[in-house]
């Protein structure tokens, strides 16, 4: 099974070294796709099959919190596994996204953590996956 990934951040560059990192780290991607901010993101969710949301906390137009709160609103969306990657260091913040249900992870960050906690959250993915049964 391949993951159809949105990669959500105001940063092109940012995306572009998210999407390369998953690459990296072995994770089976199928489509992946780009949104600068969190209106678009959920434009693309509207509108396509996504299997795993990455987003930015601060972005202009709309940002990561009310992306993942208006996902997590929405009967279609609701359960989609969210990760939030960002410099963010407020505990209080990180907190809310996560009773939300999404995880965090601290910008920067490594290809494995990427990779760990997409795996443990989408119980896919990754070198050492075991073969298809
Ligand atoms: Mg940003």
């Amino acid at each position: 099974m391949a993951l159809n990934v949105l990669i959500v951040d105001d940063s092109g560059v940012m995306r572009a070294m998210i999407k390369k990192t998953m690459l990296m780290s072995g994770l089976p991607l199928g489509e992946v796709y780009q949104a600068g901010n969190g209106k678009d993101g959920l434009e693309i969710l509207n509108q396509n099959w996504i299997d795993l949301v990455v987003v930015d906390i601060n972005m202009p137009v709309m940002n990561g919190e009310e992306m993942l709160s208006q996902m997590r609103e929405n009967p279609g969306t609701k359960d989609i596994p969210v990760v939030v990657i960002s410099t963010e260091g407020s505990q209080t913040r990180i907190e809310r996204l996560i009773k939300k249900g999404a995880s965090f992870i601290q910008k920067p960050f490594s290809p494995e953590l990427i990779r760990d906690i997409v795996k443990e959250i989408t119980g896919i993915g990754g070198d050492d996956e075991p073969p298809v049964k």
